[in-house]
């Protein structure tokens, strides 16, 4: 297939399937199968080298996760794609070649909890650290960066405050220092943001949100552009210096720009096991079919119920860039264009008590700790997620004791708009 040529709504279908060649299956079957013959002594050999692409082991590729790995590298216009076991995991996996012990990450202030946790604590037994700026200051972003910087991450739109990166003003730090800019696309997706195109070099999701759309999976994935040169310094050994485990062979070299998704496999997912199984696989690619559909659905809704939220007494603010009100409202353009997608955070007049209250009234919405899923879904994250922090550092990640965040779903809006008015009437009572 021209895949260049075609729209995002026939490549989120058709990029990376075809009939089964054994069985003629038009959907890609769920290969639920752990090895893989080789065709003779030498076929064995020759993929054990790298020196020919096959099926060995299921912890390093799968065909159904291979399929899977096509469709989001094309959406996101990449490369190459290596799936994992979970968002988290994608994390670790896109670190994982560019990292080594007293080498650092410069993130964003504003990232998904856990991963702000992922980052500054638990990275820290490998030897890593991560330096944490605000990314709106462009001048603290560059003065962060220093020789044992490896890599620069942010998210497009981060969830759940509202807040959109400026994604070329910062691939532009990035390109000058030399180092790679990975963007956590969790909250966008491809239909509403792709970061390569704002010069991003690898782009990480949690697969477990939108792309596969109803709940039902964990999974992740990394995206290479395949445009960073990992030779260019001696920054990055694990892709332009021999490889003691493959013969001495060299990624970059070798593979030129699909290097780090090579690597990811033949390395990352061979020594780190944090594989994706098939059968999450098959339920991601059949989410990913409707993504663009649920994106203009999660939009449409999120931006009226946010506008509904803000016009009413009983609620103090709302953070959605979506709203004119909102200080990000003028990078939605830029960034993404088809909408700010369907996370944000509105704070409820009474409190932290109120809140509790609004969550024990929802009807429609669920109260759960996801987000990206075809439901509505509510959590207050002061008696949740956040519980631990103090009040101070509450605040500071958004999650004060008077706000709630939702993830909108593609229900019926004046349904929605119902169900937030009457648990509001029992909360603020
Ligand atoms: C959920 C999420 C993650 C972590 O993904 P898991 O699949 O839960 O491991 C990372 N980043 C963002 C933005 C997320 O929403």
């Amino acid at each position: 297939m021209a895949e260049n040529t075609h729209g995002f709504e026939t490549l989120q279908i058709h990029a990376g399937a075809k009939p089964d060649p054994a069985t003629g299956a038009r959907n890609t079957p769920i290969y639920q199968t752990t090895a893989y013959a080789f065709r003779d002594a030498d076929h064995a050999a020759a993929l054990f080298n790298l020196q020919e692409v096959g099926f060995i082991y299921s912890r390093l590729t799968n065909p159904t996760v291979a399929v899977l790995q096509e469709r989001i590298a094309t959406l996101e216009g990449g490369v190459g794609a290596v799936c994992c076991s979970s968002g988290h995991a994608a994390q670790i996996m896109a670190l994982f070649p560019l990292m080594g012990p007293g080498k650092n990450v410069v993130a964003s202030t504003r990232l998904y909890g856990g991963t702000v946790t992922q980052f500054s604590q638990t990275i820290k037994r490998f030897g890593w650290s991560a330096t944490f700026v605000d990314f709106d200051d462009t001048e603290a972003v560059k003065a962060a960066i220093n020789d044992d910087t490896r890599a620069v991450f942010c998210e497009s739109i981060a969830n759940p405050g509202g807040y959109i990166t400026d994604i070329d003003a910062i691939s532009a730090i990035t390109r000058a220092a030399g180092v790679p800019l990975i963007v956590d696309n969790t909250s966008a997706t491809p239909y509403l943001c792709r970061p390569i195109e704002h010069g991003a070099d690898i782009v990480v999701h949690s697969a477990t949100k939108y792309l596969t759309g109803n709940g039902t999976v964990t999974g992740g994935c990394v995206v290479d552009s395949g445009k960073f040169d990992w030779s260019a310094s001696d920054k990055f050994p694990s892709l332009s210096q021999p490889e003691p485990a493959y013969h001495g062979l060299k990624f970059h070299e070798t593979f030129g720009p699909m290097a780090f998704t090579f690597h990811g496999i033949a390395i990352g997912l061979r020594d780190l096991g944090m594989t994706l199984n098939p059968q999450a696989a098959h339920y991601t690619l059949c989410g990913i079919e409707t993504l663009s559909l649920r994106m203009e659905r999660h939009v449409e809704n999120a931006v009226k119920v946010a506008k509904w939220l803000e016009n009413d007494l009983r609620v103090d603010y709302v953070t959605y860039a979506g709203l004119e009100s909102s200080p990000y409202y003028g990078r939605i353009e830029k960034i993404c264009p088809k909408g700010a997608g369907g996370l944000f955070t509105f704070a409820v007049k009474g409190g932290y008590d109120a809140c509790v209250k609004l969550i024990d009234a929802m009807e429609i919405f669920s109260h759960v700790a996801n987000l990206g899923d075809t439901r509505s879904l509510i959590i207050h994250p002061a008696s949740t997620t956040h519980r631990q922090l103090s009040e101070e550092q509450q605040r500071a990640a958004n999650a004060a004791p008077e706000v709630v965040r939702v993830s909108i779903g593609i229900e019926n809006v004046e349904d929605l708009i119902a169900d937030l008015d009457q648990a509001l009437a029992k909360a603020t009572a």
